[in-house]
């Protein structure tokens, strides 16, 4: 059976991707009382929940999941330098990436080790 996997990275994001990413990047900067940007009151106050949310992410909670998943696409994507962008959390979650980065070297020189 095939598998289904979808990769939408690159030039390749699919419209609803793009959508995601322009939204949390708008309710990042957007300070307008009764914005109408479609979610951009509802992300706003993800964000803000995920600041006093006790569970977290990590706990299950739905909400913070939500907003997490918001910010990592955004950060994935994310071209500018970690002092332009404002982004919530964005900084943070580029040197995680970076992180992932270099133990997936370690990974690979780890393999190339092994194999000799
Ligand atoms: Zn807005
Ligand atoms: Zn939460
Ligand atoms: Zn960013």
């Amino acid at each position: 059976m095939a598998n289904p996997r979808v990769q939408n990275f690159g030039d390749t994001l699919t419209i609803e991707t793009r959508r995601e990413i322009a939204l949390i990047q708008h309710a990042s900067y957007c300070q307008t009382l009764s914005c109408t940007f479609p979610n951009c009151l509802k992300v706003r106050k993800l964000i803000r929940h995920k600041e006093d949310c006790m569970v977290g992410f990590e706990g299950g909670c739905s909400e913070c999941i939500q907003v997490w998943d918001l910010l990592k696409l955004h950060a994935k994507h994310c071209k500018l330098p970690d002092h332009e962008c404002q982004v919530h959390c964005c900084r943070a979650l580029k040197e995680v990436r970076a992180r992932e980065t270099i133990l997936l070297r370690i990974d690979e020189i780890e393999k190339i080790l092994f194999r000799t």
